[in-house]
């Protein structure tokens, strides 16, 4: 038995904490423990059991003089986290320079159950020596079995009429201590068990089965609570005759496919104990299923199943290579690029169903809003039960529950979003990472880690194979294909041969010109979406813009609406009349006059979704318009419910923010609209051109999926630039190409790896002082193969009341990059520079 162990804990110090560990105690490695830390108590994961006192103690003072702090409690009986992802962990920890226990933390979704874990259920042999014991309470007893067994009975007594009591609970309630249940979980009279297991168990639910009458002779009513075994089971009971409201019960029964949820038959006008009665007689047999999580989530009638379909020639390729390459047991990457329509989701599905019958597992990463119901749909009917799908609906308790059935073994197929890498299956054989170039994929807090590349480090680890599947890869992404580190997969077509829609580039200036005024929607598009309409096809429109109005200005002064805590302006939301900071959250009243100068000529400026919403509604009264952004789309449910919506012929429009670009396979959708999709090529951010042709590129998808041919009205002010250019013509490598030399001249990724670092206070004084001594410090520390950008304000100067400045990185060398930066926060910390104040961004998605 060890003496001491290190533990990480979830604090912004980049160490691990040592621990005495008291005797009696049994942490494990990569279990959780309860230590106290300054004046808390916090739970951290074990990373090593050892008997090296600290050092302090060794270098500086005799052992006895130093208290090393003890452990309080050990919270798990076997490892939370494998030495797998203990391992990837301390890869992140390292890679993305952030403290082990934070990275430890974002990898395990058991928040919510830190204080106690640990519950007790009978088993059988608890029962059997309570049966041998006698009825409880019965006299004989008491006289001949010692006091101790006596408290035993009364521990058994209390769990044989429960399914699972939580430690706390169970002392309290029959007033023992913990030696004595650690004494007959030994004897095996109760399982020690985890309590979201427990938990997991309370939400099983008691399902009536139908006993066929040649298994009714076999069928053993269950050993009921007293652990006696009723009789009557060997009486042939067919024989006898049923009444009245047996035989409703059993009818009803039969009817159903001879299996019904007992609440289900508690709808019938039967006396409970008719049910008992029936089980009694071996009719009926009574078995714990696991409650339907999945019920929630898919409303949607299933589509046409997956394998309906015979697979084009080049989806069986992909198969073909995925399934050689999980096959042969060794780490392979694969760049799945397959042009939108072309039948990726079916290859994810068949392989993941391949892997599945082999025994092993896979995950499937999926954007934050990109598991659309019906991949949902599709995964439930592909997998059942053997699915966990973890999305961004699950409270935290659900999320845990969720863990425990991976961890069982009970879902060896996991979708999900970001945090699903992490997912604790075992032998894994498979991660497909679907739209690998979405940025949603990199957390924006600490650990800033990016789940494709943690994706592709796992399967490293396990000698698995990733996907990343996109129909417009990252840059990265593609020139690691290029470079052969990854296999290239193409799915070049649409299946069955549709064709990509046709894209027509609307020039916003000229529109201007001819037009005399600013227009939202161009003529071109107004005439297409009526020609849609009066042909009862469906139009979707983009606006990656929410609110009414992105701004608010005085005419008379010229001063724009501004947030308080941030240098951005505040977006009108008319339905819900207020302003909106769209950064940090901060709302205000609609002003009616200016704050500056007090003139009344405040004006109302550009178009957001709800205001084209509006316009829509204006121009074309009779149709049905839904809205998809995060103003109408509060929760999952509402999501599902537009696209259902438009689904089902509901809606004969939809408009909406990125949300609507993304993934969705709706068939009657003949007509994209763009408008404003190439705002974002004004932004001071070198992946610009690429967020753009991107966009554009999964938007137009979502045209002429079905039978009838799609078109694309896009909509620019920019309409000479490469990005939307290449994106009219659907030309993904041209894009590249031309993509590649600009990052390869600018010394950005994928040629050089970069890194962010941001240095901010609520006090203008500090960060302007901080990030002017790290620049001295950088200039005067020689540093070969690194470019150090700044300090420079941040394109976003004040955010969340913070002011902020920052450095920009660039290295060909990862190696020497991610060295400076370690001696860089070093240095800083030497200055007194609070690490809660820096941001250190490694491979960096937004600089602004
Ligand atoms: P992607 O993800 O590549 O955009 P999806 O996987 O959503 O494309 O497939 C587009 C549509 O084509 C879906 O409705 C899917 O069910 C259907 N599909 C996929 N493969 C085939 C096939 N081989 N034959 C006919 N339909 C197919
Ligand atoms: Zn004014
Ligand atoms: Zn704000």
């Amino acid at each position: 038995m060890s003496l001491f162990c290190d533990v990480a804990l979830a604090v912004p110090l980049d160490m691990v904490f040592t621990y005495a560990i008291p005797p009696g105690m049994e942490p494990v490695v990569g279990g959780r423990v309860l230590v106290p830390f300054r004046q808390q108590r916090l739970s951290g994961i074990v990373v090593e059991l050892h008997d090296r006192p600290p050092q302090v103690v060794a270098s500086q003072v005799a052992a006895s003089q130093i208290k090393i702090k003890k452990v309080i409690e050990a919270l798990d009986l076997s490892p939370v986290l494998d030495e797998q992802l203990l391992k990837l962990g301390k890869w992140i920890a390292d890679y993305y320079l952030a403290p082990v226990g934070e990275v430890f933390r974002t990898m395990l979704p058991l928040s919510a159950e830190f204080k106690r874990s640990v519950a007790y259920r009978i088993t059988d042999a608890g029962r059997m020596a309570l049966h041998l014991a006698g009825m409880s309470g019965s006299p004989a007893r008491s006289k001949r079995t010692p006091d101790e067994q006596l408290v035993e009975f009364r521990v058994l007594d209390y769990l044989a009429e429960r399914e699972s009591v939580r430690e706390e609970r169970l002392r309290g309630a029959t007033g023992v201590g913990r030696a004595l249940l650690l004494g007959m979980a030994r004897k095996k009279w109760i399982a020690r068990e985890d309590v979201s297991a427990a938990r997991d168990a309370a939400r099983m639910v008691k399902v009536a089965v139908l006993l066929a009458a040649e298994e009714r002779a076999e069928a053993l009513p269950p050993l009921d609570g007293r652990g006696a075994r009723p009789h009557t089971s060997t009486v042939d009971t067919t024989a006898k005759k049923l009444n009245d409201n047996q035989r409703t019960l059993i009818e009803t029964l039969a009817a159903s496919g001879g299996r019904l949820p007992v609440e289900a038959l508690r709808g019938l006008d039967v006396p409970r104990t008719t049910l008992g009665t029936l089980v009694r007689r071996g009719l009926i047999q009574l078995v714990d299923e696991p409650q339907d999580l999945t019920g929630s989530v898919s409303k949607l009638k299933p589509r046409q199943s997956p394998f309906e379909f015979e697979f084009s020639a080049a989806q069986k390729e992909a198969l073909a290579k995925i399934g050689e390459a999980v096959a042969s047991r060794r780490f392979a990457g694969l760049l799945l690029h397959g042009i939108t329509g072309s039948g990726k989701t079916a290859v994810y599905l068949a392989c993941m169903r391949q892997v599945l019958d082999a025994g092993r597992s896979s995950i499937l990463l999926v954007p934050e809003i990109g598991l659309t119901p019906a991949v949902a749909a599709d995964l439930h009917q592909v997998f059942g039960d053997e699915v966990a799908i973890l999305h961004s609906g699950l409270s935290a308790a659900e999320r845990a529950e969720q863990w425990h059935r991976i961890r069982r073994g009970a879902a060896r197929v996991v979708a999900g979003t970001r945090s699903a890498v992490f997912a604790p299956v075992s032998d894994l054989a498979l991660i497909i990472v679907d739209e690998e170039q979405d940025s949603s994929y990199k957390q924006e807090e600490t650990p800033r880690y990016h789940a494709r590349d943690v994706a592709v480090m796992r399967a490293k680890m396990a000698g698995a194979v990733v996907v990343l599947g996109s129909a417009t890869p990252s840059l990265e992404s593609y020139y690691n294909a290029k470079k052969n580190k990854y296999a290239l997969v193409e799915l070049p077509d649409r299946v069955e041969m549709r064709p990509l829609p046709e894209v027509e580039i609307v020039d916003m200036r000229q529109e201007f010109q001819e037009t005399g005024q600013e227009q939202v929607i161009s003529r071109k598009l107004a005439e297409e979406i009526r020609e849609r309409l009066a042909k009862k096809e469906q139009v979707m429109v983009l606006l990656n813009r929410r609110g009414y109005s992105p701004v608010v200005l005085c005419r008379a002064c010229g001063k724009t609406l501004q947030c308080k805590n941030c240098a951005v302006s505040m977006t009108h939301h008319k339905r819900e009349r207020k302003m909106e900071c769209h950064y940090c959250g901060h709302i205000k009243r609609i002003p009616d006059k200016c704050a500056q100068c007090g003139s009344e000529y405040v004006y109302f400026v550009g178009t957001g979704s709800e205001k084209l919403e509006e316009l829509l509604h204006g121009m074309f009264p009779q149709a049905r318009i839904g809205r998809l952004d995060r103003d109408t789309v509060r929760g999952r449910e509402d999501f599902e419910h537009a696209l259902n919506a438009l689904n089902e012929g509901a809606l004969d429009m939809l408009v909406g923010t990125q949300m609507i670009a993304k993934g969705h396979d709706i068939h009657g959708v003949t007509l994209v609209g763009v408008i404003g999709a190439d705002m974002a090529l004004g932004l001071p951010d070198f992946r610009a051109a690429e967020r753009t042709f991107q966009l554009l590129t999964q938007v137009a998808g979502r045209a002429g999926r079905g039978q009838s041919p799609g078109k694309v009205v896009l909509q620019t002010y920019f309409q000479d630039h490469y990005a939307v250019q290449f994106a009219a013509r659907h030309d993904f490598a041209g894009f590249y190409e031309k993509e590649l030399q600009f990052r390869a001249w600018m010394h950005y990724p994928p040629y050089s790896a970069i890194a962010n670092v941001l240095i901010r206070s609520e006090k203008l004084d500090d960060a302007l002082t901080w990030s002017g001594e790290l620049g001295r410090w950088f200039e005067k520390t020689r540093h070969e193969g690194i470019r150090v950008l700044g300090p420079a304000a941040a394109p976003i100067t004040r955010l969340k009341r913070d002011y902020r400045y920052h450095f920009i990185l660039k290295s060909p060398s990862r190696e020497k990059m991610n060295a400076l930066l370690r001696t860089m926060l070093a240095e800083a910390a030497a200055r007194k520079i609070p690490r809660t104040q820096m941001i250190v961004d490694v491979d960096a998605v937004w600089l602004m």
